[in-house]
């Protein structure tokens, strides 16, 4: 895919630091960022799915973040996707991180980033973990539990604690409350206890729920954390820290942070000498990737014009099977993992990017390319009855907690990322590097 003319590194791009150019890894020829250690060459690589990946929408992400949030210091969940390019853009415009693992802490620190900019956010570690996090001189972590408090004053007696809180989560995409988060009924005894073994609990943390489309959690939860506050005075504690946790969503976020910001305001008016963090993850790059993925193969009836009743199928049930080349051991993990229901578009149409606005739709499903058969990215869609095997599809909002879980299960290897910065992640620019790059092959 990639040429051997001279890296274009001295383009600018609008509205992005230049962090990115001059990088060994990365180079940018014609607004399109490549990242030349994922780029493969060869035959096969001219029909593999790939990722876009629109850096300067993450950018501009972080902008709306500072324009609405200014308060609250983003602490980017890397969970959620740890591409090394989107990790580099954040600690450039001076993010924090939310680490789930020695290995993500690793990460974020080989960026050169301060062991201050990251919250160790996992309130059940193992103690190999606290201990590497003391060397490392991560101190802020959370924890929900008794044992932690234990493990923690045995290996790390030096951490700043954070409580992590239950919340109302019901209404989220994702319940992390069912595993994490102390009661508030428990608190007390938690506090007593950090404080018996001469704990620093600095704060309290909570999480309404990964993908939470409702505004008012987040009111809720920022009061209950108004109650623990106090718990830790009477615990004998003066808090510092407010960790408003994520679940923050791209459609309604302006919404969400007026709402959290009221409730900021009516809690904690007097908010001197605290400071407020979060753990946003999908609300940075859920928009900023799509995946682009081949048509394999196709079962169909033997005449597809064919009714139903001549070929004895279910008429309820599509007919047309598409098999593309990313699936749910792959990208689409996010299915099974996180309640998503991709929906695809046409890239290219009988051998066409030419996909015109209106074509006759057939019903069918979309599947993933392993032999299994949990394996389906759509069980029932509508696609144009042209669409052949090399024909292309897109899916959009790929960015969170997709290529961060894909396996190789079945060897299939995990889709590459080709980057853009400022052309967006939309059907015109999927279309423009999908274009060039079989022209490159
Ligand atoms: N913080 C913690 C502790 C999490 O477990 C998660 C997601 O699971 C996040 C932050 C990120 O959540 P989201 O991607 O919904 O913002």
């Amino acid at each position: 895919r990639e040429s051997d003319g001279p890296a274009d590194d001295d383009v600018t791009v609008p509205g992005l630091p230049p962090l990115l150019r001059g990088h060994p890894d990365i180079h940018l020829r014609n607004g399109v960022m490549h990242a030349s250690h994922l780029a493969a060459s060869g035959e096969s690589d001219a029909e593999k799915a790939f990722f876009v990946a629109d850096l300067s929408y993450v950018f501009r992400q972080h902008e709306r973040w500072d324009k609405n949030l200014p308060e609250i210091e983003p602490f980017y969940a890397i969970k959620c996707n740890p591409d090394p390019y989107v990790l580099r853009l954040l600690a450039a415009v001076g993010a924090g991180f939310d680490c789930a693992s020695i290995g993500e802490i690793s990460r974020v620190l080989e960026l050169g980033v301060d062991s201050s900019r990251i919250i160790f956010a996992n309130p059940c570690k193992a103690t190999s973990f606290i201990r590497n996090s003391a060397k490392a001189g991560v101190d802020m972590m959370t924890f929900d539990n008794t044992d932690e408090l234990y493990k923690i004053a045995r290996v790390h007696p030096g951490a700043k604690l954070v409580v992590r809180i239950l919340t109302d989560d019901s209404k989220s995409l994702c319940r992390l409350g069912l595993k994490f988060g102390a009661p508030l009924v428990t608190v007390p005894g938690l506090l007593t206890k950090a404080r018996e073994l001469k704990l620093d609990v600095i704060g309290v943390s909570f999480h309404v729920g990964s993908g939470c489309f409702d505004s008012l959690a987040y009111a809720d939860a920022v009061e209950r954390a108004r109650s623990v506050f106090e718990m830790g005075r009477e615990a004998g504690y003066a808090f510092s820290l407010l960790d408003v946790g994520g679940g923050f969503e791209d459609v309604t976020f302006e919404a969400t942070a007026s709402i959290l910001m009221d409730a900021i305001n009516r809690y904690f008016p007097d908010r001197r000498g605290i400071r407020i963090i979060a753990e946003p993850g999908r609300y940075y790059v859920s928009r900023a990737f799509s995946l682009a993925a081949n048509v394999i193969a196709r079962r169909a009836p033997p005449a597809l014009d064919a009714s139903p009743q001549d070929l004895d199928v279910d008429p309820e049930q599509p007919s047309v099977m598409y098999y593309i080349n990313d699936g749910v051991y792959g990208s689409f993990n996010c299915i099974l993992f996180d309640h998503q229901v991709p929906q695809p578009y046409v890239l290219s149409l009988n051998g066409s990017f030419h996909v015109p606005a209106s074509v006759p739709l057939r019903p069918c499903s979309v599947w993933g390319p392993t032999c299994d058969s949990i394996d389906c990215v759509c069980p029932v869609t509508q696609l144009p009855d042209a669409l052949q095997v090399g024909d292309w599809l897109a899916f959009e909002n790929m960015g969170a907690y997709t290529v961060c879980a894909a396996s190789q299960f079945n060897g299939f290897e995990v889709s590459n990322v080709i980057y853009t910065t400022g052309g967006g992640a939309g059907a015109a620019e999927v279309r423009r590097i999908l274009k060039k790059a079989l022209e490159d092959c």
